[in-house]
């Protein structure tokens, strides 16, 4: 891997939950970070705790906006994006932001990655593989994506993003990667964004029932934040444009990960089962031999000890 150290970093989204855990990363590594935000579905409670850094700051700013990065000082050497509702209820809500959020978003960054010749990563996504014909997914795997269909508000905002980025590494050379992340769970998610993980626990705490979609069989493999910080900063100091997927091996069925939270917790609270939500992936595992050839990357915190480590932050949140 190689070892690369940045001056300035961009982390668009970095006030949502990822992207406040890679801002984190990068100013404890010595990077200057600004933080381009606008809210919609992060918060600046996020990054409280990085305010009196005195590399860090954080911008106001809808990404899709005209000039919206051009306040930002040169020479930036890496540009992050990140900005993106991500949670099904908020692309759901937020359609139309969602496909400029990948679409003039993404070309926004990609402008200010070309103006000082910086390292550009797009944060993508699994859901590129849409429900999966092919299992586990490889990067070589096209997808199989309803164009019409409810979610394809983010799925193909970020397939076209994926394009977008190549053009620009094809046509102006641009140095490009794009991570195909799978779905990341921890500390800081938001209790009411209405991914699983994030839900079953504050059902939980709260002694409500767990609402498994489904008969609960459908499988999604779970990864702990910090291995996601740790695959996306590796992909970033790389040469490598990817794609790459970055994911646990680990695959949990939906009615699992439920049970799993009640114990946990130790929580009295029993299962409903409600609707499956339109195009809901039946099956969800990544491959990750190129991750791990071309990043030395594998994830290092399992299942039980990320889930661990996350209903403890969602029970200390509570409290406050
Ligand atoms: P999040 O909603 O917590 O973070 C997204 C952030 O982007 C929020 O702070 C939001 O306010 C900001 N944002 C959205 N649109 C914006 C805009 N137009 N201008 C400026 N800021 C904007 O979600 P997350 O889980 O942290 O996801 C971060 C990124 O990682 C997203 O691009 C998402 O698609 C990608 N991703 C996440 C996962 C996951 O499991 N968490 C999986 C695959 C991909």
């Amino acid at each position: 891997m190689d070892e690369r150290r940045w001056n300035r970093a961009v982390v668009t989204g970095g006030a949502g939950f990822l992207g406040s855990h890679l801002c984190e990363r990068l100013l404890s590594e010595g990077s200057e970070v600004w933080c381009v935000d606008n809210l919609v579905t992060g918060s600046r409670a996020n990054v409280t705790h990085l305010e009196e850094h005195p590399g860090f700051t954080c911008v106001e700013a809808d990404v899709t906006g005209p000039g919206c990065l051009e306040a930002i000082p040169g020479p930036v050497d890496l540009v992050l994006h990140l900005a993106c509702p991500a949670s099904p209820a908020d692309y759901l809500r937020l359609p139309i932001q969602t496909l400029e959020a990948g679409s003039t978003g993404t070309r926004n960054c990609l402008e200010l990655a070309r103006r000082d010749g910086a390292r550009f990563l797009l944060a993508s996504t699994s859901e590129v593989y849409g429900d999966p014909l092919e299992h586990p997914q490889r990067e070589e795997y096209w997808g199989n994506v309803n164009p019409v269909g409810p979610r394809s508000v983010y799925d193909e905002s970020k397939r076209f993003a994926e394009a977008l980025v190549t053009a620009y590494r094809r046509t102006h050379g641009t140095d490009t990667s794009i991570v195909r992340i799978f779905n990341t769970y921890g500390p800081r998610m938001r209790a009411g964004d209405g991914r699983a993980v994030p839900t079953f626990i504050r059902q939980a705490l709260d002694g409500e029932p767990l609402t498994v979609a489904g008969d609960g069989g459908q499988t999604r493999s779970l990864t702990y934040v910090d291995d996601t910080v740790d695959g996306i900063v590796a992909l970033a100091a790389a040469a490598f444009p990817g794609p790459v997927n970055i994911g646990s091996c680990e695959e949990t069925t939906m009615l699992d990960l439920a049970r799993r939270i009640v114990d946990l917790t130790g929580s009295a609270s029993t299962i409903r089962f409600v609707d499956r939500p339109a195009d809901d992936p039946a099956r969800r595992r990544p491959d990750t031999s190129t991750a791990r050839r071309e990043l030395a990357w594998s994830p290092r915190v399992d299942c039980a000890e990320g889930l661990k480590r996350t209903v403890e932050w969602f029970a200390r949140s509570a409290l406050l």
